[in-house]
């Protein structure tokens, strides 16, 4: 059966791709075609700019107050559409049906946010700065925003970023990940209904091409994206050198330290599911566990007991805990990320690499995986794996857990479990990483705070979500004005 090729949406109508080369959207769970995407191309960006660039003129001038009902009714479409939506997410992506809800939980709460925007864009007001003079900061929109995205948040991460750019007043082009384009295609079918004024918000498909383009067009002001280190970085550097303002969210290999004192139970539940949630394609997902001093001796077993009987299989199945992770050649380098590990050395605590789940058989399953005696010099160490896979390294006081931590290239997120305020204190001020978790598995900012991230993990200055979203996506203009009494004392 022909599939669905997959075409734009720019200016409000969907728009066959340019792209002569189309890509298989596959359904990690069970190997079935889902969709065709485009691969890639210019014309499209270029397209989707100009008609960005034109409702710009307009959507500039709406007040906040009125672009914000947009985002009331784009919020409500989600929470109603919300099953299908997890649906389509689950199917493509491989995560559970209840992760994919929560996702989309987590992008409503960021255009909650950005519904306050008329507060989020006042600014400051200083009178008589001399005699009769004063000054003041306004923020305006700073043209046509973009957005890049990963594949394993299919929903969630435009909305760190789109609801600002759009209540700001600037116009806006999503790009989704390949990988993963039917999820944003459904919400864009469904964001229909909002009546958006053409061009304000526009949908792009494709791969390097169509991100090679944003990043070289002239009327592209400002790009978030999200995705691995090696991909943020090109996009920092060449989105930087082209003069556009840039906020790149790259990868991460986040450690979680246990201390002696931390209390088992919740503490190793809390571990297997930042570890194996998403099958351990998250960004903040607990990669090393680094157990200080005793705390080898009482968690070790008791973390591979917990992560044992996480249950494997299609995200759309009740009770499946765990899906699959994204493609086939994902699923060959992580298993060849766990025999580099063994080959150096690591112990085999819990294999998931030979998992079969009955009727699924051409999915892409690891089960839960786990390495002992894992040191800092191994490739397991310092890789981020993006699979279901957790490192145990043994470590002998917090502080040669710290000095760890802030060797790593990246900064992600760093957490602890423990009941001593002073070990935690200690933990949060000397730690190297943007997000920090005390007795938390996912240090995950919500989204009136921005989703912080250090060394490799970020590339930029202004993060995403919340006020600093605003800041991106706006620029101030400083106004002095003087108005003389002379002059005004007449009426
Ligand atoms: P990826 O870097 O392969 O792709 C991300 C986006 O970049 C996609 O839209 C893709 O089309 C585009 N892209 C890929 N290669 C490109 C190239 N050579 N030139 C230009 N564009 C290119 O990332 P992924 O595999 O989709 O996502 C997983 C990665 O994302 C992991 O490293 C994960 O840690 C990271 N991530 C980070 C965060 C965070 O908040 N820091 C959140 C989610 C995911």
């Amino acid at each position: 059966m022909m599939k669905q090729k997959l075409s734009n949406y720019i200016n409000g109508e969907w728009i066959e791709s340019k792209s002569i080369t189309f890509l298989d959207v596959v359904n990690p769970a069970d190997g079935t075609l889902l969709a065709r995407v485009p691969a890639g191309s210019g014309d499209d960006v270029a397209l989707a700019a100009e008609k960005a660039s034109r409702a710009y003129q307009s959507w500039r001038e709406v007040p906040a107050t009125e672009r914000i009902q947009y985002l009331f009714k784009m919020k409500q479409i989600l929470e109603k559409n919300a099953d299908e939506i997890s649906e389509i997410c689950t199917k493509e992506s491989g995560k559970t049906f209840a992760e994919s809800k929560a996702e989309i939980v987590r992008a409503v709460e960021n255009i909650e946010v950005a519904c306050g925007i008329p507060k989020l864009l006042q600014s400051e007001f200083s009178e008589d700065i001399t005699k009769g003079i004063d000054e003041f900061v306004i923020r305006q929109p700073i043209g046509i925003g973009a957005c890049i995205a990963p594949f394993n948040f299919p929903v969630m991460i435009a909305f760190w970023f789109m609801p600002y750019g759009v209540a700001c007043g600037n116009t806006y082009i999503v790009k989704p990940s390949e990988k993963v384009p039917g999820t944003m295609t459904r919400i864009f079918e469904l964001f229909e209904e909002l009546k958006l004024p053409q061009g304000v918000l526009n949908m792009v498909h494709g791969g390097k091409e169509t991100v090679d383009a944003i990043l070289k067009h002239p009327d592209i002001p400002a790009i978030s994206f999200v995705g691995s280190t090696r991909v943020a970085k090109y996009i920092y550097q060449t989105g930087v050198a082209n003069g556009k303002r840039i906020q790149a969210q790259g990868g991460a290999k986040n450690p979680v330290v246990v201390m002696p004192d931390a209390d088992p139970d919740t503490t190793v539940k809390i571990i297997a599911d930042s570890a194996f949630g998403c099958a351990g394609q998250r960004c903040l997902a607990a990669s090393l566990v680094m157990l200080v001093g005793s705390a080898a001796g009482t968690f070790t077993e008791k973390i591979v007991a917990g992560a044992a009987a996480k249950k494997t299989g299609n995200g759309l199945e009740p009770g499946v805990e765990m899906g699959p992770v994204i493609t086939r050649e994902s699923k060959d380098r992580i298993n060849g990320l766990i025999k580099k590990g063994l080959d150096e050395g690591a112990n085999l605590l819990l294999d998931g690499r030979d998992i079969k789940v009955p009727g699924f058989e051409k999915g892409n399953y690891i089960g839960p995986t786990i390495l002992g005696n894992v040191n800092p010099g191994n490739d397991i160490y310092n890789t981020e794996v993006f699979g279901p896979v957790l490192c145990i390294v043994n470590v002998k006081t917090l502080d040669e857990a710290i000095t760890l931590i802030n060797k790593s290239r990246y900064g992600n997120s760093a957490c602890i479990f423990t009941r001593s305020g002073a070990a935690a204190r200690k933990f949060r001020h000397d730690t190297l990483a943007g997000n920090i978790g005390i007795n938390i598995g996912i240090a995950a900012p919500m989204a009136f705070f921005p989703f912080s991230g250090w060394k490799e993990s970020f590339f930029g200055d202004l993060h995403g979500q919340s006020n600093h979203a605003v800041e991106f996506y706006t620029q101030t203009k400083v106004v002095i004005e003087r108005w003389h009494d002379e002059w005004t004392r007449k009426f």
